[in-house]
């Protein structure tokens, strides 16, 4: 009967919803002690110049190495980490690790591109955090260069004052700043005005959506002009197909990111692909000498 449908429909989402409370409730308990047993690592994505083919740095993408239930997605626990604060710990531990693969890279004498970390929303309001990447970078004494930030686009809509202030001071002892998911956001525009940044990176999951070879293709080249007026660095991350690949070169965007090229992956695999490709670092070391 339809009634009985019906109940059946309501008991399977009631079903979900337990289910998923109950992830979450998990995942609040265990991830104390996740972190402190060296669960949470970062996977390496390479980004590419395919004006010259070759690789021009990285963006480090934490995963959780379940010991139990595997690899956990993204979408597992990090939304659930910024709304409890613990964002900042798993980012904190992200950044140390990528600082400390940098600095064995360096001693090691292997092949080096930089590698982008994720900042948080959440860690935008922490008074430590520029304390912190200052600490980072001097205690495994890496050049600045190659350890670059980004920060997603959307922060700018919460509170664009604070953000300006936060990368604003982080740019004058040197960091490299990225803009994040540009084009997710509703204040794209201004943001790129008014945020004191070093390069953008654009999504295309939100620049073109389906409609990649009418208004949003449009939209994207419009985009890839204005980074060039404004002389800001811009790369396409999300890349999935060859004729997106295309259009980006024939619109002169030559940095991308995105599942045609790699997926992200281990350190050890990153340094085998490293190791057996040549390097391409320019666009993506800036070009002023350390500050720190
Ligand atoms: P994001 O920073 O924009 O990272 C890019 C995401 O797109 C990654 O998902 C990556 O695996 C995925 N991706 C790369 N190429 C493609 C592609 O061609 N197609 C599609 N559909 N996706 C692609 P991931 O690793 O699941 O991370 C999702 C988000 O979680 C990240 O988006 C970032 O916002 C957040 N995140 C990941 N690691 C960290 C971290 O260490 N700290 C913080 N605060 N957030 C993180
Ligand atoms: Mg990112
Ligand atoms: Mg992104
Ligand atoms: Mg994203």
């Amino acid at each position: 009967s339809v009634k009985g449908n019906y109940l059946r429909r309501c008991a399977y989402y009631t079903d979900d919803l337990r289910s998923s409370l109950l992830r979450e409730q998990e995942v609040v308990r265990e991830m104390s002690q996740a972190l402190e047993e060296g669960q949470f690592v970062p996977w390496l994505q390479p980004q590419y110049n395919h004006a010259t083919g070759r690789i021009a740095g990285a963006e480090a993408l934490a995963r959780w190495e379940h010991p139990v239930r595997g690899l956990i997605p993204t979408g597992g626990f990090i939304p659930i980490f910024e709304k409890n604060g613990f964002i900042s710990k798993l980012d904190e531990s992200i950044w140390e690790q990528v600082c400390r693969l940098l600095r064995r890279w360096l001693d090691e004498g292997r092949p080096v591109v930089p590698i982008s970390v994720n900042i948080s929303r959440v860690d935008i309001y922490n008074p430590k955090l520029e304390s912190i990447l200052t600490g980072l970078v001097k205690k495994y004494d890496i050049p600045i260069s190659l350890f670059r930030l980004e920060i997603t686009e959307s922060a700018c809509v919460e509170n664009p004052a604070q953000l300006i202030k936060v990368i604003s001071s982080l740019r004058e002892r040197g960091f490299f700043i990225e803009m994040d998911d540009f084009g997710s956001g509703y204040s794209s525009l201004n943001s790129l005005k008014d945020m004191p940044i070093d390069l953008v990176k654009l999504d295309l999951k939100f620049l073109l959506g389906d409609d990649e070879y009418q208004r949003g293709g449009n939209i994207l080249a419009s985009v890839v002009r204005m980074t060039k007026w404004l002389s800001l660095p811009a790369i396409a991350e999300g890349v999935e197909t060859a004729a997106q690949a295309d259009f980006l070169k024939s619109i002169g965007c030559n940095l991308v990111q995105g599942y045609l090229y790699a997926r992200p992956m281990p350190v050890g695999d990153f340094e085998a692909l490293l190791d057996a490709s040549s390097l391409d670092t320019e666009q993506l070391v800036k070009k002023s000498e350390n500050i720190i």
